[in-house]
């Protein structure tokens, strides 16, 4: 395989975002370590299909601005393409190409019957107002129906967005087929046929997997500390479910700012601020001290979770780590040349496609129910995610210890080469 994505820099629109050029050098390695057939492995670096709309809307003044969306569906090998919407200020096709790439993977380590996919809006949800953010995801929903659908690609939540957003997707793909379809999007309210639990299922998946490591680590639960970048979905409910195992979080940070109590941080109180704040951020609770945000990563604790976005650990910081496990809440938040620096510790790093696959394999779920109008209650949904995340981390660990490769190159081979077999089974058309 060539050392850089298919066609030349200039007319591969993907190449100029380093988040993608990240996803594409791990594709590189995972190719070499299980000797993956070269044809294959340059049809996975280029997302299948990619669709960029102007997303018109009418804002609270009147005034009418134009925001730019992307939606990527990296692999329709495996069934519809799977994976979430985001909305940030920073979002740009190959960013969303990476992420979407990652999907793949993810889907291949869990076994479900999905290829990857991701979709963004370049925005600061922060800065809508009113009824912007509704126009916004019915405008972006009309602009893309012609590649979505529940056979084709399902969309869910991801970074500024949420179960209400997911409702206006329903609502807007529901008026234009004539009937409601709620197995258009999955991380939709529970009212609407989402599944229980689904809102948690990130942040608890993130938590099995740490569970399973310190019990590997031999250490206890109730004796250990975390740090936590990013407060929202995942970052929230994992403080809350380390909480419940007797883990104290010592620091959490979001993108206003970062506080430290070494005595731990009261996690209902904080939601509770936040809840009130004006920024709804972390920034300014009262009871701990705020720290600097680069302090945030270089806390000593136990666990360190990045759970807010890609690329924040780097060839810069990596040797600052003062934690024994890292626990990737967020995609990509460690950069190839971190990882290298990472290999040398031991650190433990339990890997973004394994660690927070919780979230799209209870939408998965959220889509079977709704396919068969058949609702699971929360006990049976949790016991599944946990079966499901327990068996694809023990294949992650035996999968490195077979093979002497670090877990996210274990992650990644098994993900990787799931896609592979099914390419190579079903042929290449025509
Ligand atoms: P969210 O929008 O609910 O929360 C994001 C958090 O990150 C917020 O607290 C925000 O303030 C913080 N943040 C943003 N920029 C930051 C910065 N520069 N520095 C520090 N903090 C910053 O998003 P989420 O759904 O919790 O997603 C977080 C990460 O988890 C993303 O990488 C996402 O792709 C990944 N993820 C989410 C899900 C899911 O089910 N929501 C599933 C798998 C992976």
């Amino acid at each position: 395989m060539s050392a850089m994505p298919p066609g030349n820099p200039a007319s591969n629109p993907f190449s100029s975002s380093a988040t993608y050029l990240m996803a594409c050098q791990q594709l590189r390695t995972v190719a070499r370590a299980i000797d993956l057939d070269a044809g294959i492995a340059e049809r996975m670096m280029v997302p299948k299909r990619s669709q960029i709309v102007a997303i018109p809307v009418r804002m609270e003044d009147n005034r009418t601005e134009v925001f730019i969306g992307y939606r990527v569906q990296h692999s329709l090998t495996s069934g519809p393409s799977k994976g979430g919407l985001r909305y940030a200020k920073h979002v740009d096709l190959g960013e969303v190409a990476a992420l979407a790439m990652w999907m793949s993977w993810k889907c291949g380590i869990m076994n479900l019957p999905y290829g990857g996919a991701k979709g963004g809006i370049a925005v600061d949800p922060a800065e809508l107002r009113g009824g912007e953010k509704e126009r916004l995801t019915r405008r972006f929903t009309e602009e893309i129906l012609n590649i979505i659908g529940p056979r084709t690609d399902v969309m869910a939540p991801d970074m500024g967005t949420d179960e209400q957003t997911m409702a206006w997707i329903y609502d807007t793909y529901s008026m234009k087929v004539g009937y409601a379809c709620p197995e258009i999007v999955t991380g939709k309210p529970v009212e609407l046929g989402g599944c229980v639990g689904r809102k948690e299922a990130t942040g608890r998946g993130v938590v099995y997997c740490i569970s399973e490591t310190l019990a590997e680590l031999k250490l206890r639960a109730e004796n250990s500390t975390a740090v936590v970048q990013g407060f929202g979905n995942v970052g929230s409910v994992t403080c809350e479910e380390l909480n419940k195992l007797g883990t104290k979080i010592i620091a959490v940070g979001d993108r206003f700012g970062a506080i430290r109590n070494d005595r731990g941080i009261d996690i209902q109180a904080l939601i509770r601020y936040i809840a009130t704040s004006e920024r709804k951020s972390v920034a300014g609770f009262p009871s701990a001290e705020t720290i600097n945000s680069d302090e945030l990563l270089a806390t000593p604790c136990t666990v360190l979770i990045p759970a807010a976005m890609e690329r924040v650990i780097t060839e810069a910081n990596a040797g600052k780590l003062r934690c024994r496990v890292l626990a990737e809440g967020a995609n990509g938040p460690t950069t190839p040349e971190a990882d290298a620096i990472l290999s040398e510790t031991d650190i433990f790093v339990i890997p973004d496609i394994l660690c927070n696959a919780g979230g799209v394999t209870v939408s998965y779920f959220e889509w079977v129910q709704d396919l068969a109008q058949f609702m699971w209650d929360e006990n049976q949904v949790n016991a599944e995610l946990k079966r499901h995340m327990l068996k694809a981390f023990h294949r992650v660990r035996s999968q490195a210890n077979q093979r002497k490769l670090t877990n996210r190159i274990a992650a990644l081979s098994l993900g990787v080469q799931k896609v592979a077999t099914e390419k190579a089974k079903r042929g290449l058309y025509p």
